[in-house]
């Protein structure tokens, strides 16, 4: 049998790929997908390992080849994922996680409605601001038009929360990552057409909270914050640096 398709997305500086990486040392049975790009290396991120990184004229050589089950232009930059990372997963009947952006979410929908997708927000403007800046920090420059272009992309992209089957608000790292694996686990749960053992109700209950049916209480004051579905219809944002989130 096929596994599990993944898709998880988020607006830059979210928390997405920590989230992900800690989930990795978690659990077994899961691959994920090294997408390609036409950005350079950030930080000690290592080609094959983070991206496969790689050129403008390579990246349209692959697309125009067909070899992309998705991709999309994000910051200015290509993304894709290689149809043949997901081939060998689906092979091994191994689940997959596809860490991508809301357009490639959008046509892996489509071709595989099946999916399940994942939508993770940060609480609020000034901690995806803080955050942007501390990780730019860490990696030794901070580009302040790269960091400005995430940031004025945010509410757009959090309007497509709609479109995903779970929301996870990352505001405390060890309770994200413990609703991400809850996620993953209680789709492994309801796809392996055996009865749910007992031990497993905590874990389901964590993620049915996490379904965007289950989530309006914990999204509105983040909705509110980066301006989306607020009443009066102001688009108010706040980018000022949280000091305390350091
Ligand atoms: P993304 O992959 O969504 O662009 P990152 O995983 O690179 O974001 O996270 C951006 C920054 O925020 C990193 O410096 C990371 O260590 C930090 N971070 C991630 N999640 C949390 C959290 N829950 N609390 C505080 N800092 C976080
Ligand atoms: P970053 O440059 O911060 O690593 O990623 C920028 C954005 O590109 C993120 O939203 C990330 O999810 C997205 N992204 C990474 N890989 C892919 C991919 O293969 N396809 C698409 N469509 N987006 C991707």
């Amino acid at each position: 049998m096929a596994g599990i398709l993944f898709i998880i997305s988020a607006p830059s500086g979210s928390g997405k790929s920590t989230l992900v990486s800690e989930v990795r040392k978690q659990l077994t049975g899961i691959e994920f997908s090294v997408s390609w790009t036409t950005r350079a290396p950030r930080g000690s991120e290592q080609d094959g390992r983070e991206y496969h990184f790689t050129t403008r004229d390579e990246f349209e050589r692959m697309r125009d080849a067909g070899e992309f089950l998705e991709y999309a232009e994000v910051f200015g930059n290509y993304y894709g994922t290689a149809r043949r990372s997901l081939e060998a997963a689906a092979a091994s009947g191994r689940d997959m996680l596809l860490d991508i952006d809301v357009q490639g979410a959008a046509q892996v929908r489509k071709a595989m409605p099946e999916a399940v997708s994942i939508f993770v927000l940060p609480p609020n403007p000034k901690v995806l601001r803080t955050r942007l800046r501390n990780r730019s920090r860490a990696e030794g420059h901070i580009n302040e038009s790269v960091l400005y272009l995430r940031l004025s992309e945010a509410s757009n992209e959090i309007e497509n929360y709609r479109d995903y089957g779970y929301i996870l608000v990352n505001d405390v790292l060890d309770r994200t990552v413990a609703q991400l694996e809850a996620i993953i686990l209680s789709e492994r749960y309801y796809r392996c057409g055996q009865e749910i053992p007992l031990r497993a109700t905590r874990v389901l209950e964590i993620a049915a909270a996490c379904k965007q049916a289950n989530s309006r209480e914990r999204l509105q004051p983040v909705l509110e914050a980066f301006g989306i579905e607020n009443p009066s219809g102001q688009q108010f944002l706040n980018f000022e640096e949280d000091t305390d989130d350091d």
